[in-house]
């Protein structure tokens, strides 16, 4: 490895293995080495001072833990270079990457547009928190593309999507969303973990702050709890200023982890999506699935808008069955031997759930006849999976009582 290769010419496969990292700088190690650190000592007075000078003209120079060290920028930095933002900043979760975000473009008085797909703790994060500190909430049809142009108002400063949202997966239109926005003076800020930074570059779309709940792809291993928030040159001041004055930081083991799931996230990926896609494409020929919401599959909703903006898909989507019963579901989920029943997803493990999000919806009507279920599909081999889930429909139409 040279000592400072190009990164920026280099395609995502291999930008996913060198983006962010610098053996040179710490003797040859292949990965960052995991930096424990509260105080950071300087030796003179000059030292202290030109070390905050240099922090404060946006040098990643290390002053004390909380402000970034070699282990988090590691991770930012390669987060950054593949969501093509400018710069990125480490939160202990992705609900914390994402209300951080939110924190640092409104105010008092302003008005918020969320797209009404959004996940479902991000809804609540506007209805609580945000209502408290005089920030109000309108929630759009993700569906609305250039239209956001009807709801904008002189106060309107975020508008917040979700693309696929991670409920019921509608393609937003993101680039008329944020040419509209822009026109406007306004802020557009994307929920883009399920494409992950691989699959969907936010800044060539008009976005101006991405998040990642790297909980999800870029951890890839169900065990570490992060989130990320890469922003435009413009859009940075604001969020490296009120997320340091929140005091946000994330543990440096979590950061290590986050990093190396990341550099075999290209593999990882395009495995979910071969698997999903069998999968997807063989739910819809089942007379117990009403429709499939994957974006990826031809006919499927969203699927030109996915078609003309995304580079890939990733593993999780839901499927709408024929209207029954909640205890043939159960009979369906309990019975599940790969799938597993949890929250959460972007692991190397399938899992299954019951979605439940009817009830919040509030700006469009609800669309779906029969229930829906949640999947992730995972690494296993697909046979399996699909065995595993024929068996599990059997049980779902066989079920009387
Ligand atoms: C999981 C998730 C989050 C939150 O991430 P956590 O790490 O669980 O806090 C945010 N947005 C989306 C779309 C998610 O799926």
């Amino acid at each position: 490895m040279s000592k400072n290769p190009d990164t920026s010419v280099l395609r995502d496969g291999t930008k996913v293995v060198v983006s962010g990292r610098d053996p040179q700088r710490f003797g040859g190690m292949v990965n960052p080495p995991v930096y424990h650190v509260s105080t950071v000592l300087a030796e003179t007075v000059e030292q202290l001072k030109s070390k905050d000078h240099a922090e404060e003209s946006g040098k990643q120079e290390m002053t004390y833990g909380r402000r970034g060290t070699p282990t988090s920028w590691a991770l930012e930095n390669a987060v950054a270079e593949l969501e093509g933002g400018y710069r990125s900043l480490a939160f202990p979760s992705g609900l914390s990457a994402v209300t951080g975000a939110l924190l640092a473009f409104l105010k008092a008085g302003d008005h918020l547009l969320m797209t009404d797909s959004v996940y479902a703790p991000t809804r609540r994060f506007c209805n609580t928190i945000l209502k408290r500190f005089g920030v109000e909430t309108t929630y759009y049809d993700p569906l609305i593309g250039a239209d956001i142009g009807s709801l904008l108002r002189p106060n309107t400063s975020v508008v917040f999507t979700e693309s696929p949202g991670s409920h019921t997966f509608e393609v937003q239109d993101i680039p008329a969303i944020s040419k509209v926005t822009h026109e406007h003076g306004a802020k557009i800020l994307m929920d883009n973990t399920w494409a992950s930074p691989l699959f969907f570059k936010p800044f060539e779309h008009g976005v101006d702050v991405s998040i990642q709940a790297a909980t999800k792809y870029i951890v890839g291993y169900s065990d570490v709890m992060l989130g990320t928030v890469t922003a435009t040159k413009e859009a940075w001041p604001e969020l490296r200023d009120c997320t340091g004055d929140m005091g946000q930081c994330a543990g440096p083991d979590d950061l290590y982890l986050a990093q190396r799931g990341f550099r075999s996230m290209a593999v990882r990926l395009r495995q979910h999506q071969a698997n999903a896609l069998l999968i997807a494409g063989w739910l819809q020929t089942r007379p117990e699935v009403r429709q499939v919401l994957y974006p990826a599959l031809p006919g499927a909703p969203g699927h030109e808008i996915w078609k003309r903006d995304f580079l890939g898909a990733s593993g999780l989507f839901a499927f709408e069955l024929q209207p029954c019963t909640e205890k043939a579901i159960e009979a369906m989920l309990d019975g599940m031997r790969l799938f597993g029943m949890g929250y959460s997803w972007g692991g190397y493990e399938s899992l299954l759930i019951p979605e439940n999000v009817r009830k919040i919806r509030t700006a469009v009507p609800w669309r779906f006849e029969g229930p829906l279920l949640r999947i992730h599909i995972g690494l296993e081999d697909v046979e399996d999976l699909k065995d595993d889930l024929k068996a599990g429909l059997e049980r779902l139409r066989d079920f009387r009582g």
